[in-house]
């Protein structure tokens, strides 16, 4: 096959990289001039969002074009179902030079190693900050430096060896970033970025979550009360405790986790600039896709919270910056809905392999179409989401399901762990959010008992009946609903 019709492949998935810690987005609080580069020669898109907003699960879906109930990936303690096809390994098979470096977080056992690859060197579990121990399959070690430089030396050689020994073959790589994870550990040559007292606020740093679910109330997430001194590099200073100093609390640690967390995205966008650098001595930039990500988006204090796994658009929202110059318009924006269960079948198409033959499991649709500002008549108008991880100690976030279009959100607690890893035995009563996101684009009044809202409920309530029966999950139906099949359970 002739070589410049496959586009090589660059996809840089980061670790809890909310959108809004994006210049690009929009949202002033931060300074990222490689990624915005990527925005500015390609696409934005504005509604893509994650279908369970957590670290593996994400990569489930996105590694084989799947939802959780199917690759039985549902939570953070579970791997992946070993014997589904994923997009690397469909490239691989056809010609593909392929690799993979950073994080996997897929499980540690020698069944749950990266396959698809040519070459992979990857963190076990988490992975560290600084001198992180990464493994391949016949290497284990300390790296000594900062693990996103790192990541960043380990893939730009790759493109270069891969050039000087293969230059007839496309190549797929996978940059998949630590940061900005928790515990939001800086490079020292950005300590003095973002000072504490100058990053600005977000509007509901101070929601009460008046009119939300009792789960929502009692989740353990909160910028107030959680962070712990190995999140904040220190203990709460003594004239912060108490309730009474709840407000100063809060401000004080927003600051210093917002501080460290975006510092850790500046290493990202260091390693970005190097990469599209590379990309451009090459010669290869021209039939390159690249695309920025991250596994989910992340609440940087928006709702009082930091962490994801809710549905609220901070952590439902994934980034997603694609730059082909080939086939998409330089500086274009996309408000079309994709998800990550449709990031294989996109790359799939991308170089010319039919997906449901490569992997007859998946259920996304390519997002090509719309990345090159086309409007498909039947492109969907929603996407369901499900969190199966109910009342985990560290959080207590609940088990939920729930359906977004681009106006409205409805959410629908369920109150049961259905046995997925990590979750509480704990059942507890339904509970309903449904927000109007034209009228309310922060999420702050559920309007699900407002009889105004009585048509919408219903019509909201049918289309995630549609998608539950589109994606063949089962909904809840009470503690006796049959369980999917989960993966091995590993420790993270
Ligand atoms: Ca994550």
């Amino acid at each position: 096959m002739a070589a410049p019709f496959r586009p090589n492949i660059v996809f840089i998935m980061s670790d809890d990289h909310a959108a809004h810690a994006i210049s690009a987005y929009g949202a002033g609080l931060n300074s990222t001039p490689h990624l915005d580069r990527i925005a500015r020669e390609g696409v934005r898109m504005n509604a893509v969002f994650c279908t369970n907003s957590i670290c593996s699960p994400s990569r489930a879906s996105i590694l084989t074009g799947t939802y959780s109930h199917v690759n039985g990936c549902a939570t953070i303690r579970t791997e992946i179902d070993h014997r589904l096809p994923s997009f690397p390994e469909a490239l691989q098979a056809t010609g593909y030079r392929t690799a993979l470096f950073g994080k996997w977080h897929l499980g540690v056992s020698e069944q749950s190693n990266p396959r698809g690859f040519d070459d992979w060197l990857i963190f076990p579990n988490q992975g560290e900050y600084r001198d992180p121990v990464m493994y391949s399959d016949d290497w284990r070690g300390t790296v000594e430096g900062y693990a996103t430089d790192i990541i960043t030396d380990l893939s730009v050689d790759w493109m270069r060896r891969s050039r000087a020994d293969h230059p007839e073959d496309p190549f797929c790589l996978l940059i998949h970033h630590k940061a900005p994870h928790r515990p939001w550990v800086p490079h020292p040559r950005h300590e003095s970025l973002y000072t504490e007292g100058a990053i600005p606020e977000p509007e509901t740093l101070f929601d009460d979550h008046a009119g939300r679910s009792q789960v929502i109330k009692d989740l353990h997430m909160s910028i107030a009360d959680h962070l712990t001194a190995h999140d904040l590099k220190q203990e709460i200073p003594e004239e912060l405790r108490g309730e009474e100093k709840r407000i100063e609390r809060t401000r004080w640690a927003y600051q210093r986790y917002m501080a460290d967390y975006l510092r850790t995205v500046q290493a990202i966008d260091d390693g970005v600039g190097t990469v599209l650098d590379t990309l451009d001595e090459l010669g290869i930039a021209e039939n390159t896709i690249v695309v920025y990500t991250s596994d989910q988006g992340f609440f940087l204090g928006d709702h009082g919270w930091y962490d994801k796994r809710l549905m609220f658009d901070e952590s439902l929202r994934m980034p997603m910056l694609v730059r082909w110059p080939d086939q998409i318009p330089a500086g274009s924006v996309c408000e079309a809905i994709g998800t990550n269960v449709s990031f294989a079948a996109t790359f799939l198409e991308a170089a010319g392999i039919e997906a449901d033959t490569a992997m007859p499991q998946q259920q996304g649709r390519s997002l090509l179409p719309i990345m090159r500002g086309e409007h498909p008549a039947d492109w969907p108008e929603s996407m369901y989401y499900r969190y199966w991880e109910h009342l985990d100690v560290d959080h207590r976030a609940p088990a939920h399901y729930g359906v977004r279009t681009r106006r409205y959100k409805y959410v629908h607690y369920y109150g049961d762990g259905m046995g997925a890893p990590g979750s509480s035995d704990e059942i507890l009563p339904a509970e309903y959010e449904l927000y109007d996101m034209e009228k309310d684009p922060a999420e702050l009044t559920n309007v699900v008992d407002d009889p105004a809202y009585a048509d919408v409920l219903a019509e909201m309530r049918a289309e995630l009946a549609r998608l539950q029966a589109e994606f063949q999950d089962e909904p809840y139906r009470g503690p006796d609903t049959p369980r999917p099949q989960w993966g091995p359970t590993h420790g993270y």
